[in-house]
């Protein structure tokens, strides 16, 4: 059979903090790891810097918060590539504005038999990237007319500018692979499944662009926007626990007859996404064909059957050599719960968690802890089975699956006082996890045994460890080595 594909996540810190040697030495010592994702760019600290300000720091690595990280490119920008965006060549990282992680650590990792990939977080929420000099003439716009927080998919500077930085990496740099996440629910998905706060520049996108698209398919944007419009005020007025006389699903319900709009919205804000992929896919081929390429999903295609009906892995298939699915099975127990805590004040606003929770399982396919009990025990090795299985009978025979195993990915919330200012606000939703309890579950090395173990016994591939290095502990990561001992 083909060799297993072992990954891990690493950022630039890690490399700076304790030397690319050290690191390297240490992942295939501990984990045999044979492929790197090396995490560039990104501006976002689930796959970037040090462990998150008021999380515990890892037993490896420098033991001191980043409070001002930013990120951004790792690599040298070669300002050749970036003639068709406005937003023309920037992106470069602050922290390290002379050290190039790309032409730093390939070499050693070749040495050693390792590859390297990529690992473009898109980080779409995050408010460095609106820094950028004229980063606001890209941004979406939402039901207001007003500029939103995160990039269009059509507009096209800014998917130009992720082209630009694809053809740059891939040109100048004798990489094995790229991967692209772009963790982002549309606004039909989000509406559905949590509270949006007035939709707080959320429910998108309105842009000249997308206002050109719609109409080249026959769809009203005027109608799309009323209906929008209101079914803000319908989840603003469900999540605060004003229910409506009809109940909240059929009042929804009635919405999206009456503007079916609404529906069509989601399919476009998604087929942009699934055309930068396309776009991403057909660069790298036509350049470098021997170079792989993925998507990153995340975890919430497990806990939302909305999320999970955008993402047609029969069609995905296509334009991908991994498909990437993120089941942190740690992570995944208060993740859920939130997840659940949170589509109880939506579109399932008429019953409890309580109530939701077992009618989710059957929906999802999954067979968990009680509710209550989720944020202590997490998730079990088998949700990590059931997906991994479930996207390899979606694939169809194309591409191939691998696990996004989750090492120390921190639960509950932070202290508050340690939060930099910059970051409330930020945090995508998707990810959010309300539990605070004291004895909130943790990554051991027997989990990620058992995690490793589920993943290739549900057909996986490969397996990343995810999220990054810099928050995972030494002896979590053996787990790694003692599942592919029994393999
Ligand atoms: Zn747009």
């Amino acid at each position: 059979m083909t060799e297993r594909t072992i990954a891990i996540q690493i950022g630039a810190v890690s490399f700076m903090d304790e030397g690319v040697g050290q690191v390297l030495d240490t992942v295939i010592e501990r984990a045999a790891v044979n492929t790197l994702w090396l995490a560039t760019p990104t501006w976002n600290r689930a796959s970037g810097g040090r462990a998150e300000p008021g999380r515990p720091f890892p037993d490896h690595g420098r033991q001191e918060y980043e409070p001002d990280w930013q990120g951004g490119n790792y690599a040298t920008v070669h300002g050749e590539y970036y003639g068709a965006t406005r937003l023309g060549p920037v992106g470069r990282a602050p922290e390290y504005p002379d050290w190039d992680m790309l032409a730093a650590v390939i070499p050693e990792a070749k040495q050693r038999g390792l590859k390297s990939f990529a690992y473009f977080d898109e980080s779409s929420h995050a408010r460095a990237l609106r820094r950028y000099p004229g980063f606001q003439q890209v941004l979406e716009v939402d039901i207001w007319n007003k500029p939103a927080r995160r990039p269009c998919f059509n507009n096209p500077d800014y998917r130009n500018w992720v082209l630009a930085i694809v053809e740059d990496y891939i040109k100048s740099y004798p990489l094995d692979g790229l991967a692209f996440a772009s963790a982002r629910p549309g606004p039909l998905d989000r509406l559905l499944q949590e509270p949006t706060r007035q939709g707080l520049g959320l429910i998108v996108c309105y842009c000249p662009h997308c206002r050109a698209r719609a109409t080249e398919r026959g769809i009203d944007w005027r109608r799309a926007q009323e209906g929008h419009r209101k079914l803000v005020l319908w989840n603003a007025a469900v999540s605060a626990g004003k229910r409506p006389p009809d109940g909240a699903f059929a009042t929804f319900w009635r919405l999206i007859l009456t503007y079916p709009e609404i529906v069509q919205w989601q399919a476009l804000w998604a087929d942009g996404q699934h055309q930068l992929y396309r776009d991403i896919f057909g660069t790298v081929r036509s350049l470098r064909p021997e170079i792989k390429v993925g998507w990153e999903f995340s975890q919430n295609l497990g806990f939302s059957p909305f999320a999970r009906a955008g993402q047609n892995f029969a069609e995905l298939s296509h334009i991908a050599d991994f498909l990437k699915l993120d089941t942190y099975h740690d992570a995944g127990g208060p993740r859920l719960a939130s997840a659940v805590r949170n589509i109880a004040r939506a579109v399932f606003g008429d019953a409890d968690p309580e109530q939701v929770y077992p009618v989710l399982q059957a929906m999802m396919g999954r067979d968990e802890a009680p509710l209550d009990e989720l944020p202590k025990a997490g998730l079990s090795a088998d949700y990590i089975r059931r997906e991994v299985a479930r996207v390899d009978v979606g694939r169809e025979g194309r591409s191939t699956v691998w696990a996004g195993i989750g090492i120390d990915v921190p639960v509950g919330q932070a202290a508050e006082s340690d939060v930099p200012p910059d970051n409330i606000g930020d945090t995508p939703m998707t990810d959010a996890d309300l539990t605070d309890a004291p004895d909130l579950v943790r990554t051991t090395p027997g989990r990620v045994k058992d995690a490793v173990l589920a993943a290739f016994a549900g057909g996986a591939t490969g397996i990343v460890l995810g999220r990054k290095y810099s928050e995972m502990r030494l002896d979590n990561l053996s787990g790694v080595k003692a599942a592919l001992a029994e393999l």
